[in-house]
C-alpha cells in the first residue's frame, strides 16, 4: 500500500512529548544516507519533518519509524475517532463474530475498516461525500454503503476529514492527488480476506469538496449461469430458443439497478465460444467473459462509430450495453436484419414497451416486427433473511392488489397458497430483515400475432395483452408467487407494479 504523501509543515507544539528535535544533518547521519536521497524522501512525504523558520527539524521517533518502514501519520484536521467508532458500531450490527480491532487513529486504518466492513456486509458500493442534512446549514461528511440495493449510513463525520479520506483512496487508485477540479476514475485490485476484490473508484468534485464512490466487484461470487437465475421454466425455454437463432434482436430491459448487466452476461456466456465471434460494447467492461471480445466505450468516439467498427470485425454475436440514440438503434436493427444475433439493453418499464420505444425513435415498425425476437424485462427484489423472518398475515389491500396482478396472468387466483412472512432484523442481515436479492422477470416472445400487431402500429398495452394471452407471466405476478411463498414481501414486489 502506498504511504500518504503529505508532509507536515505545521508549527511545532510548544511542549513536545516526542523528544528533542534533531537537525537534518543528524537525521541523515541516523539514516546513513546521502543528502539528495534524504531530500527526495522528505519531498515525497516518506519522512515527516517540521519547518522551523527556514530550517528543517525532525523528531527521532519519525526517523526511527521510517527506518522500520512504518507509514507516516499525517496530521488530520479533525479527530477521526468518532468515525472509527461508528464504523466499529456498524460492524457489530452486522456481525455475530468478533469485531476486528481497529489499530491506529488514522486515515489508513479508517480506509481499511471501510473496506473490511463493505466486504463483510456484502455491499455493492461505498460512498464518501459531504452534504447538507435537513435542518442544518453546515454540510457533514457521510460514509454510506449499499447493501442489497439500499444505501445505509455507516457514519457521519467532520467534513474536514473528507479530503484526507478521499486522498487515501486516490493514492490507492493511483489518481492525481493535486487535482481536485476534474472528475477521475480508475480500478484497483486488492485481496481482502483472502479473496480478490476488484474495485472501481470514481472521484467527482462537488460543491462541498470531492466525493468518492467505490464499486466492488467480487468476481468469485458472481454467477452468470442462466439456469441458476431462477427464471420460470417457460421463460427459460423461450430464452434458450431465442439464443439458438442465427440472427435477430434480444432486448433486456429495466431501469438502472434491475440486473440487466447480470442477465446480459448470462446470455453472453451461453453464446460465446470457440466456434463463434462474439463482440461487445460496454460502459465499462465490468466482468470478463471467456471467448467474448469485450470493448469499453471510448469517451471520444461516438457510440455509433464504435458499433460500426465492431460490425467490421465480422461477428456472429454483438452485445450492446445500451442503445443511446436512434442511429445506434438503427445499426442494431440493421445488424439483426443482416444475419447477426444482437443483444441489447434498454430502459423501459416492461417488456412490451421496447417495441413502442424502438418505433418512437424512428425504427420502421416493419423492421421492429422482423428483428425483435425476445424481450426480457426484470427487477431485482430483496429476499427476506431466512434467519429472522417471521410468519405474518399480509395486509388486506396489498393482498387484494397482489391477487389482482396475479389473476391477470393466471385466471385462477385461488391457486395461490399463502405462507407469508415479514422482515424482522438480525446481525446476519445488518438488521434490515433482508438478505440478498433475486430476479423477477417476464419474457415476451414476438409471436406471429404480436409481429402483426407491431406492423400495424398497435400500442404497447395491446402487445402486452396478447403476450399474456399467449402465456407470459408478468414480473409482478412472478414476484407475487415469491411473496406468497414467504421469500419476500408484497411491498417489495408491488413497488414495481405498473400504475393501475
Ligand atoms: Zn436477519
Amino acid at each position: 500500500m502506498a504511504k500518504p504523501r503529505k508532509t507536515s509543515t505545521d508549527a511545532l507544539p510548544a511542549e513536545s512529548p516526542a523528544g528533542e528535535l534533531i537537525s537534518m544533518e543528524e537525521a541523515i547521519e541516523r539514516l546513513k544516507t546521502t543528502r539528495p536521497t534524504f531530500a527526495r524522501w522528505l519531498k515525497s512525504g516518506k519522512i515527516r519533518g517540521h519547518k522551523i523558520g527556514r530550517q528543517w527539524r525532525f523528531y527521532p521517533k519519525d526517523i526511527d519509524a521510517f527506518l522500520k518502514g512504518q507509514p507516516v501519520e499525517a496530521e488530520l484536521p479533525a479527530d477521526i475517532g468518532p468515525l472509527l467508532e461508528q464504523i466499529r458500531a456498524f460492524y457489530e450490527r452486522i456481525r455475530r463474530a468478533q469485531v476486528p480491532p481497529i489499530e491506529g487513529r488514522n486515515v489508513a486504518s479508517a480506509t481499511n475498516h471501510m473496506l473490511l466492513l463493505s466486504v463483510e456486509a456484502k455491499a455493492s458500493d461505498l460512498h464518501l461525500e459531504a452534504m447538507l442534512q435537513a435542518g442544518s446549514s453546515e454540510p457533514v461528511g457521510l460514509l454510506r454503503i449499499r447493501i442489497d440495493g439500499e444505501l445505509q449510513t455507516v457514519a457521519q463525520f467532520d467534513r474536514r476529514l473528507l479530503h484526507p479520506l478521499v486522498d487515501r483512496w486516490k493514492l490507492m487508485a493511483n489518481l492525481d492527488l493535486n487535482d481536485r477540479r476534474k472528475p477521475k476514475h480508475n480500478r484497483i485490485e486488492l485481496v481482502v480476506k483472502q479473496s480478490p476484490l476488484d474495485i472501481r473508484v470514481s472521484v467527482t468534485p462537488t460543491a462541498f469538496g470531492e466525493c468518492l464512490v467505490a464499486c466492488f466487484l467480487d468476481s468469485t461470487q458472481l454467477t452468470f449461469d442462466l439456469d441458476k437465475m431462477r427464471f420460470h421454466a417457460a421463460d427459460l425455454e423461450r430464452i434458450h430458443a431465442a439464443l439458438k437463432r442465427p440472427a435477430g434482436l434480444i432486448v433486456v430491459t429495466g431501469p438502472r439497478g434491475s440486473g440487466k448487466t447480470t442477465v446480459l452476461y448470462a446470455l453472453l456466456q451461453r453464446l460465446a465460444g470457440p466456434g463463434a465471434k462474439t463482440v461487445t460494447l460496454e460502459d465499462p467492461v465490468s466482468v470478463s467473459i471467456p471467448w467474448a471480445l469485450q470493448t469499453p466505450v471510448h469517451p471520444e468516439t461516438p457510440f455509433a462509430e464504435s458499433v460500426r467498427a465492431l460490425l467490421r470485425c465480422a461477428p456472429n454475436h454483438l452485445m450492446l450495453a445500451q442503445l443511446p440514440n436512434t442511429e445506434t438503434a438503427m445499426l442494431a436493427v440493421d445488424a439483426a436484419l443482416t444475419g447477426h444475433l444482437v443483444l441489447a439493453a434498454m430502459y423501459t418499464d416492461e417488456a412490451s414497451g421496447v417495441m413502442a420505444r424502438l418505433c418512437d425513435i424512428g425504427v420502421p415498425p416493419m423492421h421492429v416486427a422482423e428483428t425483435v425476437k425476445l424481450v426480457i424485462a426484470q427487477r431485482l427484489i430483496r429476499v427476506l433473511c431466512p434467519r429472522c423472518r417471521k410468519p405474518a398475515e399480509p395486509a388486506e389491500d396489498l393482498k387484494r392488489r397482489a391477487e389482482e396482478a396475479y389473476s391477470r396472468c393466471v385466471p385462477d387466483a385461488a391457486g395461490l397458497t399463502w405462507n407469508y412472512h415479514e422482515p424482522v432484523g438480525c446481525p446476519d442481515c445488518a438488521q434490515t430483515g433482508f438478505r440478498g436479492r433475486v430476479l423477477i422477470a417476464e419474457t415476451l416472445e414476438v409471436s406471429e400475432r404480436i409481429a402483426t400487431a407491431i406492423r400495424r402500429g398497435r400500442p404497447a398495452h395491446e402487445l402486452r395483452e396478447i403476450a399474456i394471452q399467449q402465456g407470459m407471466t408478468t414480473f409482478v405476478a412472478d414476484g407475487v408467487v415469491r411473496a406468497a411463498a414467504g421469500e419476500t414481501t408484497l411491498e417489495e414486489v408491488l413497488r414495481f407494479a405498473p400504475p393501475e
